[in-house]
């Protein structure tokens, strides 16, 4: 099945494929992991910072290795790509999904750069979501309120929305509706659920995606995914178990040098992540 065909069935069906982020093999490997366990689809995705210290080549031939090795669908997504050259070099890679991210650029800029980029991908049946209102935030820890975080930008407006579909052609639309990028140690992540309804009414043909899922309660998500989120992007979550854990392990054990069996305790809590987080999305079982 194409990424197409899975949003098509996770959007008849009311559920989420998620969408995690690789920063190396071993997060690589933990995903794929729990994909698997959970027989669930899943989205391997790569932003521009993790795309060139692969190799978008690399993270192909990994997806497709693992795919076969584990038995599970892994489609592979460029995550906010910039500009026009990272977008061709994700699909001359073999991405299967192309999110182009010109939400810091004019709008004119943003609709004439995703327009080129709907037009190369759809020659090749690829997915491409795009983004108009910028999410805020970043993919880390930080100090402070999600709520005042959200506050510094401008919600998804429905009626721009269209526009923006309309006049770009994309297939994805990445909603601005109290999401933002990152956890906070505030714990206030809260979704506005009715700019959702309102985005999902106004464009029922066009799927939506939930970025900065890290730290969003689970009930806030289910909520989000029976409004029509199909795609929910994880990453911090992830790079702090990572870290904690890798920490601990070279802790307790000094004089281990084999990477690989440090690493090892520190990929099944990264594992665990995303499997809790397949549960939420109610993906398992599909693949
Ligand atoms: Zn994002």
């Amino acid at each position: 099945m194409t990424g197409r065909e899975w949003l098509q069935k996770a959007k008849a069906e009311k559920w989420a494929i998620g969408a995690f982020n690789v920063g190396n093999l071993e997060t690589f490997k933990a995903i794929v992991q729990a994909a698997a366990n959970k027989k669930s689809p899943v989205i391997i995705e790569s932003s521009p910072g993790e795309t060139s210290w692969i190799g978008p080549e690399n993270v192909i031939d990994l997806a497709r290795n693992y795919s076969q090795q584990f038995g599970i669908p892994v489609l592979v997504n460029l995550d906010h790509a910039k500009n026009l050259e990272e977008c061709q070099q994700g699909i001359d890679a073999g991405y299967d999904l192309i999110h182009f991210d010109g939400s810091e650029l004019p709008l004119e800029q943003n609709i004439e750069i995703a327009k080129k980029v709907v037009e190369l991908s759809h020659a090749k049946g690829l997915v491409v979501e795009g983004e108009m209102d910028h999410i805020m935030g970043s993919s880390e820890i930080h100090q402070g309120s999600a709520l005042e975080e959200a506050a510094k930008g401008a919600f998804s407006d429905p009626e721009k929305a269209v526009e923006f579909v309309k006049s770009t052609g994309i297939d994805i639309f990445a909603a601005f509706f109290g999401n933002v990028h990152g956890v906070f140690s505030a714990g206030d992540e809260k979704l506005h659920l009715e700019v959702l309804e309102q985005l999902s009414a106004k464009l029922p043909d066009t799927f939506f995606s939930l970025h900065g899922g890290s730290g969003i309660s689970g009930d806030q998500v289910k909520e989000a995914i029976q409004r029509g989120i199909v795609k929910v992007n994880i990453n911090t979550e992830l790079r702090e178990a990572f870290r904690a854990n890798l920490q601990e392990e070279m802790k307790e054990h000094p004089d281990e040098y084999a990477m690989y069996k440090l690493e090892g305790p520190v990929l099944e809590e990264v594992q665990k992540v995303v499997e809790e987080k397949i549960d939420i999305f109610g993906s398992f079982g599909k693949a």
